[in-house]
């Protein structure tokens, strides 16, 4: 019987940004432990018993670009040091298992060998999370691939967690099937990516986020030990062990396998645009729509700013586009609440064809490439709020970026609704003085790029905002964990010691503490790291 990885179609991942020349290097130099006895990575005869113990188990590489590749997302800041052929931190190799045993033997190498690894699939996270921080063995789990079974009746899907978005949904299609989770980076991302980062796709209005897609999962523990959780529609034998692995960014287990729920595609489509006086009032329309269990796949307002840019806007009014999937009478009823919603803010018509651009044009990432050339400083922050906060973290996360020196422009979207509340998707730019993308005598860019994220991440959490709506935590946002999740961050830190005792899964990722080394973001005072 042929494979699931022979009978699909495969997509790989896409590099952010090409990088600069020459030898491509690590920009942050972590000390390894030293160790006499040739165990750990602290000398050559450890480097060598690490790579003969992977190479007896499945396919590896340390040929220098695939080390670069794995060792860099699409994290703004390193998509910066590329350009000037730097990578975050260089693993020592990669390897590449075919199935969960072989995952389970890479994982018992590396405990055996006291070495870090870190799991990386698309490799689109844009928070640092699948950089290897403290070098050592990254796992790629591209080559668990395929979907393996798709019971038809229940609607559920079994994939293997290196899938990428356009196979899986090419192969629930012939199913007549859609597991409709579509996020912007939905041809770059895989499933088990999608569930170890807690994602949301456009269409999350209507399908939910990832986790609520989620039937069950097949997870490699840190001691090798395959466990299963879920597997059944509903569930009451104690908390959610599912739940567990959904959203830990590969710290607390290596999700193999994923059961998915899938909806039957859907007959219908219908789509609508509306401008508003202003943001606010969008808002309204919006909660209320909501509120009447009118729940369309895609709601998005755009403020006055991204209106303008994208939506046909003319600088001081917002827009809505709304798109629904489903059967004819539940579509129409949708799309009638929604209306009747918006014209009670003041809502006039928009041209149907905003909603044709934004699905043409949804995944198009090239302005932030071309944004990076030019040495802008930029990235997104989306966080979620109860619809009572809604106001004040549109206006507190915009006057606090504002206020940053350096800002140049700062805008806001409203994305994935929910019954009390939603997330709001912020865009920040910054100019530095040094154009020079090259000049490295200057940690200007950097500097802004902390200052604009500590700035707007704390008018959220302060405005009543949440940290992470669907972006995930990774790197970039670790020095926040502690701030937003009060005492309960101990219980994840607790949960990371009961399950992974030697801190073997990518460590230092979620602000978790590690004593793998100090770590290298965001810098310290005194200049390590920079
Ligand atoms: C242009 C762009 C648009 C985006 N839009 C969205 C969006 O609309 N919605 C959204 O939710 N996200 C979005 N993202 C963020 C990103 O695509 C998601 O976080 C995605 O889920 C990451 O999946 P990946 O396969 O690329 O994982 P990677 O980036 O390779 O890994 C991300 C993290 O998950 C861990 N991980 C990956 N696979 C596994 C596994 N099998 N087991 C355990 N841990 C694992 C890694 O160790 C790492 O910590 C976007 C990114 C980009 C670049």
């Amino acid at each position: 019987m042929p494979t699931p990885s022979e009978t699909n179609k495969r997509t790989q991942p896409t590099p952010p940004i090409a990088f600069g020349g020459g030898v491509i290097r690590s920009r942050w130099k972590v000390a390894a432990p030293s160790d006499e006895e040739g165990v750990g990575l602290g000398s050559d005869a450890g480097v060598i018993a690490l790579l003969r113990d992977l190479a007896a188990v499945c396919p590896t590489s340390t040929e220098h670009l695939t080390l670069a590749e794995h060792a860099r997302d699409w994290w703004p800041l390193a998509m910066r040091w590329a350009l000037q052929s730097q990578v975050p931190q260089l693993p020592v190799v990669v390897a590449s298992p075919r199935n969960t045993e072989e995952v389970q033997r890479v994982v018992r190498i590396c405990a055996a060998h006291d070495v870090p690894l870190t799991v990386t699939a698309g490799r689109s996270g844009v928070s640092g999370a699948s950089i290897p921080l403290f070098g050592g063995v990254v796992l790629d789990i591209n080559d668990l691939h395929g979907v393996v079974s798709v019971d038809h009746q229940s609607g559920v899907v079994e994939v293997m967690a290196g899938t990428f978005g356009p196979d899986l949904e090419a192969e629930v299609a012939r199913h007549s099937l859609t597991v409709g989770h579509f996020p912007q980076s939905f041809d770059i991302s895989t499933v088990g990516g999608w569930v170890a980062c807690l994602g949301a796709g456009q269409f999350s209005t209507r399908y939910g986020k990832i986790d609520e897609m989620v039937v069950g999962l097949e997870v490699v523990l840190a001691d090798g030990t395959i466990i299963r959780t879920g597997g059944a529609p509903a569930a009451a034998h104690g908390p959610d062990l599912s739940s567990l692995f959904i959203g830990s960014e590969g710290t607390l287990g290596i999700i193999t396998r994923v059961w998915l729920r899938a909806h039957d595609l859907a007959p219908t489509r219908r789509k609508a645009a509306y401008f508003f006086p202003t943001f606010s009032a969008g808002v309204r329309a919006m909660r209320e729509a909501i509120r009447a269990d009118a729940t369309p796949a895609v709601l998005r307002l755009y403020d006055a700013v991204e209106s303008q840019r994208s939506h046909g806007g003319d600088g001081r009014n917002s827009t809505l586009i709304v798109l629904d999937d489903g059967d004819r009478e539940i579509v129409d009823a949708t799309l009638a609440v929604v209306e009747r919603c918006a014209r009670t803010h003041g809502a006039v018509d928009a041209p149907q064809e905003r909603v044709d651009h934004w699905l043409a044009h949804r995944n198009d990432t090239s302005g932030l490439q071309a944004l990076t050339h030019k040495g802008f400083v930029i990235d997104t922050m989306e966080v979620a709020a109860p619809w009572s906060k809604m106001d004040q973290v549109y206006g507190e996360v915009c006057a606090a970026v504002s206020a940053v020196g350096g800002a140049r422009s700062v805008s806001a979207h409203v994305s994935h609704s929910y019954l009390d509340g939603a997330c709001i998707y912020f865009t920040f730019v910054g100019q530095i003085s040094s154009r020079d993308i090259n000049d490295e005598t200057t940690t200007e860019h950097q500097d802004l790029y902390l200052a604009l994220w500590d700035a707007a991440q704390r008018a959220a959490l302060h405005a009543g905002g949440n940290l992470a709506h669907h972006h995930g935590v990774g790197l970039n946002r670790g020095r926040f964990m502690r701030e937003a999740l009060g005492d309960a961050f101990d219980v994840l830190v607790r949960m990371k010691q009961a399950l992974d005792p030697n801190d073997l899964l990518n460590p230092g990722k979620l602000g978790l503490p590690t004593a793998r080394g100090e770590m290298a973001f965001p810098p310290s005072p005194n200049g390590m790291a920079r």
